[in-house]
């Protein structure tokens, strides 16, 4: 398993860590099989979506905040609920198939690490099965 870092600089933010991803199977010499790409944390998330439009991720986080609002009757002291119900609803892994040593992504697809309570640093585990 490979940790990744990750600095983020909103409180809500998409950040395209395919690149990162990438470098980590190159590295470990994998013909063929899985990765996993897993968040750690209660308040971000790991999805793939676009990554050619930036408007598409701007819509996500605006529709996201518009669903779940940052203040609203919540129990929880801490004062970020929205932060965890979004990364709930958006969830905490994603797998791609490993194939000929390339990452099997849509033309258009890009892996995410999607901040929800930053700017913070981040950790990713990347495993590769
Ligand atoms: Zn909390």
């Amino acid at each position: 398993m490979q940790e990744i870092k990750i600095k983020t600089n909103e409180r809500n933010e998409f950040v395209d860590i395919s690149a990162q991803i990438r470098a980590v199977i190159r590295d470990s010499n994998t013909n063929s099989g899985f990765c996993t790409v897993y968040c750690p944390h209660t308040t971000a998330a790991i999805t793939i979506n676009e990554n050619a439009d930036p408007d598409v991720t701007a819509d996500m986080l605006r529709k996201l905040s518009e669903m779940v609002p940052a203040h609203e009757n919540y129990r929880h002291s801490e004062g970020n609920s929205d932060a965890h119900i979004k990364s709930t609803l958006v969830g905490n892994s994603v797998q791609i198939i490993i194939q000929n040593g390339t990452l099997m992504l849509g033309t258009w697809q890009g892996i995410y690490f999607c901040e929800f309570d930053g700017p913070r640093t981040r950790k990713v585990w990347v495993s590769i099965t």
